[in-house]
């Protein structure tokens, strides 16, 4: 696997794919510099080994060239976590920006327009590609975010650098991480899968029943299996046509001598609501009329237990409806017996969109091992599928 630390910079110039697809308010402004400061370690082991760079990224999905999508917004912040000025190109390819690739000296930095102004990006156009392929000497992928799709800059671009490609920090860290939960987690390795639905999940409960010794499954997915096991779920939220995948999953995983912890208690509410009447019952015995919005507190002694009994866990979707302060308990709870497992020793890795949202509101972000920065690209790591940003890098 080609890193940043195959290659020595100087006097070359570096096309780097990165992640800016950053939230901007209604004045253009950057609300969350996350993705900016993930791709510094890399910009700047190219700047000290003497040379440039080219940076490319998307933001959001403007339909063909829209002023909003503009990463021109972005400059600033980009100067300021970087701390060396940003020279900004009104496009992403023709001789133009050419010309200012070719003019950038040692330790300087360009970025240019939104990809995503071309549809030719998306589609993974060989063409565009190429015309990218131009603005730079060695190719470097650190946008993990977007390496789960082939697009022109996170893959088709690689094939024009046969020998001079690789993969930046960020994204290196980020295989790593993932490396280090499915392949070499030390034992016992626990799996917890919240989030609301079975069918978003099933292809990762799959693939990880063959890596992990327990397996803790929370959140709304709860009900299909408790329903599928013959309790009373109220009106909780339900997948009546995935309960015998369900039954399935739990027979695999007896099987495959995983240990499947279900949550045995949760706080049901009248209504999908904040301010809802709420009790604590047992989770095979909701009335109707009620729905579990969260773990109970029987079973999050039980969570903590499993967690604590750790040394390598991967966190994915949470254990209820946290964005309602009343239903956020479970999740801050296991947040908690993450944190203590990880400074007791363990590797935790969290990862897929809401658990992520999750770990930065309650403040765990730096009690955890890794938070991942991609959200779909995790999720079709963790279902086993190699993604084309990676495989483009390992041709
Ligand atoms: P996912 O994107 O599949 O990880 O799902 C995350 C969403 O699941 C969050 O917005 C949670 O509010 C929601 N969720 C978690 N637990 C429940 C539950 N018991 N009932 C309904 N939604 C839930």
């Amino acid at each position: 696997m080609k890193t940043l630390n195959d290659f020595n910079f100087k006097d070359k110039k570096a096309l780097i794919r990165v992640d800016f697809n950053v939230p901007l308010n209604e004045n253009f402004e950057v609300t969350d510099r996350t993705r900016i400061n993930a791709a510094k370690p890399t910009i700047i082991k190219i700047l000290e080994d003497g040379g440039s760079c080219v940076l490319m990224s998307h933001l959001g999905r403007p339909k063909g060239k829209q002023e909003e999508f503009s990463l021109k917004h972005i400059v600033s912040d980009l100067e300021d976590v970087l701390g060396v000025e940003v020279h900004f190109a009104q496009d992403c390819i023709g001789d133009d920006v050419k010309e200012l690739a070719n003019k950038l000296n040692p330790g300087e930095i360009l970025l240019l327009e939104n990809l995503r102004f071309y549809d030719e990006e998306t589609k993974g156009d060989k063409d565009f590609a190429e015309k990218l392929s131009r603005l730079g000497d060695v190719y470097v992928n650190d946008a993990f975010g977007t390496a789960h799709r082939a697009h022109a800059s996170t893959t088709i671009v690689a094939q024009f650098f046969p020998e001079n490609k690789c993969f930046g920090h960020l994204l290196a860290q980020e295989i790593e991480s993932i490396k280090k939960v499915l392949e070499d987690g030390e034992s016992p390795v626990l799996a917890i899968l919240g989030g609301a639905k079975v069918s978003s999940k099933i292809t990762v409960i799959e693939n990880i029943l063959d890596k992990v010794d327990d397996l803790i499954i929370g959140g709304g997915m709860t009900f299909t299996f408790i329903k599928a096991l013959g309790g009373s779920i109220g009106d909780s939220i339900c997948e009546d046509d995935k309960m015998a995948l369900a039954l399935d999953i739990l027979k695999q995983a007896e099987a495959k001598n995983v240990k499947i912890h279900l949550p045995v208690d949760v706080v049901a509410a009248d209504e999908f609501s904040n301010d809802a009447n709420t009790q604590i019952c047992d989770v095979k015995q909701i009335p109707n009329g009620w729905q579990g919005l969260d773990a109970g507190p029987e079973s999050l002694k039980v969570f903590d237990i499993v967690v604590n009994n750790s040394k390598t866990i991967l966190w994915n979707g949470p254990l209820g409806v946290f964005e309602m302060e009343n239903f956020a308990k479970g999740t801050i709870s296991l947040g908690d017996s993450i944190a203590e497992a990880t400074k007791n020793g363990a590797f935790s890795l969290v990862g897929g969109g809401d658990s992520v949202a999750a770990v930065k509101q309650f403040g765990f972000e730096d009690k955890v091992s890794y938070v991942s920065t991609g959200g779909g690209a995790m999720l079709e790591s963790l279902e086993g599928k190699t993604l084309p940003g990676i495989a483009a890098i390992l041709e």
